[in-house]
């Protein structure tokens, strides 16, 4: 009975791997992950978007939350971004945005491939760049920008910056 006994064994195996790969998908990406773009998320950037369904969705930075809002009209009910000086979380209407400094939230999700005659050539869209910080204070988005570069938007104006991009 060995070959049987290592069928079981190997039937076992597979469904205990399956249900870790399933338990691991299910509850250690959902809450480490941007749930628009798939990126890792990092406290200082992180944004959370509040569906009207009740759902929670977080997102790596405050540019991906607001793609998201401006695809799915009317499903939001609020956006908290992440103050950058303090890491506490704001609504995303009272904050001031630092816009394309050096600092990046998101690592690019990848290095533009190399140009090869007769290949065609795709632009890699990346709703995470130009990056986007947010403050609470704005002397504190002024002496962050005096470091780093950027400029300074108001909500209104990274709407219009989001639509873009
Ligand atoms: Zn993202």
């Amino acid at each position: 009975m060995r070959v049987r006994d290592v069928f079981i064994g190997a039937v076992f195996l597979a469904v205990v791997a399956g249900a870790t790969y399933f338990a691991y998908r299910r509850f250690v990406l959902p809450g480490n992950q941007c749930g628009v773009c798939g990126r890792e998320i990092h406290a200082g950037h992180a944004s959370v978007l509040l569906l009207r369904t009740g759902k929670r969705l977080e997102t790596c930075c405050p540019r991906c939350a607001l793609h998201h809002d401006q695809h799915h009209a009317g499903q939001v009910a609020s956006i908290l971004v992440a103050d950058h000086a303090t890491g506490e979380k704001i609504r995303a209407q009272d904050a001031v945005y630092v816009e394309g400094s050096d600092e990046m939230p998101c690592m690019p999700m990848s290095a533009t491939p190399p140009r090869e005659p007769g290949v065609e050539y795709k632009v890699a869209y990346d709703r995470c760049v130009p990056g986007l910080l947010a403050f609470r204070d704005e002397a504190a988005a002024r002496r962050f920008l005096a470091a780093h570069g950027g400029r300074i938007l108001s909500y209104g104006q990274v709407l219009e910056s989001v639509k873009q991009r």
